[in-house]
């Protein structure tokens, strides 16, 4: 029996041919999309159906796959601004993630999958550190059940590294202990929305031993496996100190290759990692927002898209960002590497919507389940209303409306697994003014907590709460 029909709209599949379907319909039952076809015979096939979404005007996007996050650093934005990385790390980033609590973690992870939710998200891969509080995990699992985002949870590991705080470290039979405690318990729950992954911080923040640990349980358990790497410089050189290689090269030493690794940043992969990258079908999560941020530098990414490595873009933390947004990342994806290339051709508005859908699915190892609109496919897709905003209009061509005028105000319904979680500009799975309100709470109280913010002698109040 069908669930839902969103009727009569314009279908961005991103399918194997890049079709952009005019007056279709889009018939979902339970979880997956059952049917796609042209509006008129759609409507005579399916009748009384339980929900019908009126979509004439309006375009049909896959969900965006947001490949990289720390969603706890949601309550971190603009306490970071203006710092080179080894500051911003040691001055706010860790101070804060020491003292975090299960409180504190579940409303920055509500408000980060919100704001996922709200710019056209749909999964999301988050990256927790490891935490001096037992279980504290489970506080971003929490969210991901309460909004029903399709969530993967990468379980964090520190166990070495210059300038880390002891309490945010753990030793390799504890991260083991914690995963698979955490695998058991979620991985495969919420009909397969959330899945659970190996999250070493990066090859200089881990021993020999942890790398080795983890990659064997990520090969134990069937499961992804991803890291920082070659962020800046100094992830290089500090691996080289450690290990006596540069970080890829540990990889490849270790033997901690294959389709199963998504590699995040990749600023300074040279031609060699990269061969390595394409050869063993490793997979990159490109922050173009983040690097900006940091001003970690310019990934070679059309560079590795031309070699045949599969890229997924990302927020990254809200930390290094100071939003969630996926449309902005959309955005700036091609801007920066069109000026950095001084190419305008370099990077197209389609290949990028391509990079936020179906290769950030092929990047976490679930192209057969999302990230186009197929028969067969999970229903995770948003309605875009382009005129929600003065910003998308005139509309032109939907892919490059979504590229470069796309706004959260047009992102009017969201379906996840065939579920609706957002209808006519309207969260429907839990109360939005809550959520805000208390994650500012916690930010407050995180900040002061951490000493990164002078609360009482703010000149501003931050709504009437
Ligand atoms: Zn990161």
């Amino acid at each position: 029996m069908t669930d839902i029909i969103v009727k009569n709209a314009t279908v961005v599949t991103v399918n194997n041919k890049r079709e952009i379907l005019k007056d279709h319909s889009i018939a979902i039952e339970n979880d997956r999309i059952t049917e796609i076809g042209p509006a008129n015979e759609m409507a005579q096939k399916f009748k009384g159906v339980k929900k019908e979404i009126e979509a004439v005007g309006k375009i049909v996007f896959p969900g965006f796959v947001n490949t990289h996050n720390h969603l706890f650093q949601t309550l971190l934005k603009g306490l970071g601004d203006d710092k080179v990385l080894s500051e911003w790390f040691t001055t706010m980033t860790a101070p804060s993630a020491k003292l975090l609590t299960e409180e504190a973690v579940y409303n920055a992870a509500m408000l980060g999958c919100l704001e996922g939710i709200n710019s056209g998200t749909t999964t999301v891969l988050d990256y927790m550190y490891p935490h001096p509080v037992p279980n504290l995990s489970d506080s971003v699992i929490r969210a991901f059940k309460e909004l029903q985002i399709r969530g993967i949870f990468g379980r964090g590991s520190v166990d070495t590294g210059i300038g880390i705080p002891q309490e945010i470290m753990q030793d390799p039979g504890t991260v083991e202990k914690d995963f698979i405690r955490l695998f058991e318990t979620y991985h495969g729950s919420e009909n397969g929305r959330i899945r659970i992954w190996l999250a070493p911080a990066a090859v200089w923040l881990a021993t020999e031993e942890m790398l080795l640990t983890t990659w064997r349980l990520a090969q134990k358990y069937n499961t992804g496996f991803t890291i920082h790497i070659s962020e800046t410089p100094f992830d290089r050189q500090a691996s080289a100190e450690l290990h006596g290689q540069p970080d890829m090269e540990v990889l490849q030493k270790l033997r901690i290759t294959g389709p199963n690794v998504l590699l995040v940043h990749c600023v300074y992969l040279t031609e060699r990692d990269m061969r390595m990258a394409r050869f063993y079908d490793m997979k990159v999560s490109h922050n173009p927002v983040s690097n900006m941020y940091l001003a970690s530098g310019v990934a070679p990414i059309p560079r590795m898209i031309e070699s045949g490595i599969t890229v997924g873009i990302a927020t990254d933390g809200a930390a290094s960002n100071n939003t969630n947004d996926m449309l902005e990342v959309v955005r700036m994806t091609p801007l920066l590497h069109k000026v950095h290339t001084m190419d305008p051709t370099i990077l197209t508005a389609a290949k990028v919507l391509e990079m936020a859908t179906i290769d950030g699915a092929r990047a976490i190892g679930l192209e057969a389940e999302i990230g186009s609109l197929e028969t067969g496919k999970k229903a995770d897709l948003f309605i875009y209303n382009p005129v929600l905003s003065a910003r998308s209009i005139p509309m032109n061509n939907p892919v490059s409306t979504i590229v470069y005028s796309g706004s959260e105000k047009c992102v009017e319904t969201v379906i996840i697994d065939g579920n609706i979680l957002k209808e006519d500009s309207r969260l429907l799975v839990a109360d939005e003014e809550k959520i805000l309100q208390n994650a500012q709470k916690s930010a407050d109280k995180l900040s002061v907590m951490a000493g990164t913010a002078k609360i009482k002698e703010r000149p501003w109040q931050v709504l009437a709460f």
